[in-house]
């Protein structure tokens, strides 16, 4: 074992701080001021937590895999200056799981997993640092496997492939920019979304309202101008919003009221949190549908649009494009993306009757086929054991 590897040994002496929960242990911190892992915020069930810690390169970082029973988890790796470790814990408990739906209502056969590194990417992040990352990743075997998240970026993950084979997103031979491939599944999305709540089976003369044209907004711009949409674009960037103004023959909207257009469809393509309880009120499309993680505010909020009468398309089902490409990144090929990422219409299209007949908002109801997929994949895991046990 490397001298870094053995910073990261799972079982470590009460007190330090590189400590394993799922199968090994369940308490982080030091002294007097341990938080149980099983009791953090956001903790549901998770196989395994690693806190791991390389001081030569400053490295502070924490691996959760939430479930592998769809495969080994695939998850970016996010560097964030987190106030605390209870903060960055809270983090990468919830989007660890986040990412097992993510999977597999994408149907990728990864699990959910992702990692947090504590520290400001501007100012903390070295080649160094990554290849700690990079060996800290190495440990677990191929159980997880990171790719690029908010402060981490290709460069990053080529630094963190000199230690690991298991990551995805590098740049020789990758996947590339994932983003067209996002902006593809976001198209198709509010095509079945149209469907079901407009009884149209084209966008030719839509209104669309898309806020925020930036790698994915910019992309869904063109695929909805193709297919003859009329466009509304919001940017607070003046460069990304005049692009999108030349290349289409888009309207611009004030960033503060785009989500009030009256319009078919609002894109939500900016950062998350955009439907909220100041925004859901104001909304006078009646779908929301866009590329933009976290869109919901609060857990309520996709009751509250279902209220209006507002159709919501669940964003980390319509958004998969991305995790689609990264997870076939080994023998890469684009069009195959983009043939996985059509199926982004079936699953939603799914989502939206089973809502009606159930009665349960939208994201309620990607929640529970989610789970479903998970249950019924471990039924048949542990039927095919005991048929080879008893064959
Ligand atoms: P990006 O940074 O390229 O674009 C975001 C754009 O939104 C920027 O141009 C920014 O100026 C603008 N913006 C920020 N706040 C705004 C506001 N209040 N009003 C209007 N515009 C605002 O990011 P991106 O890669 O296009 O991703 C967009 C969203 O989609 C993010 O939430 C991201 O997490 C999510 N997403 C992206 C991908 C992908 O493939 N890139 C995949 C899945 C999900």
């Amino acid at each position: 074992m490397t001298r870094a590897a053995s910073c990261y040994r799972p079982v470590v002496p009460a007190g330090a701080r590189a400590v394993v929960a799922g199968a090994f242990g369940a308490r982080h911190g030091t002294g007097d001021a341990t938080l149980s892992v099983f009791d953090a915020p956001g903790f549901d069930d998770h196989e395994l937590v690693v806190f791991g810690r390389d001081s030569a390169s400053g490295l502070k970082a924490i691996v959760a895999i939430h479930d592998t029973t769809l495969g080994p988890a695939l998850g970016g790796c996010r560097m964030w200056p987190y106030a605390s470790e209870d903060e960055a814990l809270a983090d990468v408990l919830r989007l660890s799981r986040a990412m097992t739906y993510k999977h597999a209502l994408a149907d990728t056969g990864q699990g959910g997993g992702k990692a947090v590194v504590i520290g400001d990417s501007k100012t903390d992040k070295t080649p160094a640092l990554m290849r700690a990352l990079g060996r800290l990743v190495d440990t677990l075997g191929g159980r997880y496997i990171t790719a690029e998240d908010v402060g981490t970026s290709v460069a990053d993950m080529d630094e963190v492939r000199r230690a690991t084979r298991h990551v995805a997103g590098y740049s020789e031979g990758g996947s590339g920019d994932p983003s067209p491939v996002t902006a593809y599944g976001v198209v198709r999305g509010i095509g079945a979304a149209v469907r079901h709540k407009l009884g149209r089976a084209d966008l030719g003369g839509l209104e669309v309202a898309v806020q925020g044209v930036g790698h994915v907004g910019y992309a869904l711009c063109g695929y909805l101008s193709e297919a003859g949409a009329r466009l509304f674009v919001s940017d607070i960037d003046d460069g990304a919003l005049r692009r999108a103004l030349e290349a289409y023959s888009a309207v611009a909207a004030a960033p503060d009221e785009i989500h009030g257009l009256d319009v078919d469809v609002f894109a939500p393509c900016a950062l998350g949190g955009a439907l909220n309880d100041a925004t859901i009120p104001r909304i006078r499309a009646s779908i929301v549908a866009g590329a933009a993680n976290n869109q919901l505010a609060g857990a309520g909020h996709g009751r509250d649009l279902a209220e209006r009468g507002i159709l919501y398309a669940p964003d980390y089902v319509i958004n998969a494009g991305g995790v689609i490409n990264i997870s076939l990144a080994n023998d890469y090929d684009r069009d195959r993306a983009m043939r996985k990422a059509e199926k982004i219409y079936d699953t939603l299209a799914q989502i939206f009757r089973r809502a009606d007949a159930d009665g349960l908002p939208t994201d309620q109801v990607a929640d529970r086929m989610a789970r479903e997929r998970i249950a019924a994949a471990r039924t048949k895991a542990a039927a095919a054991k005991t048929a080879a046990k008893t064959g």
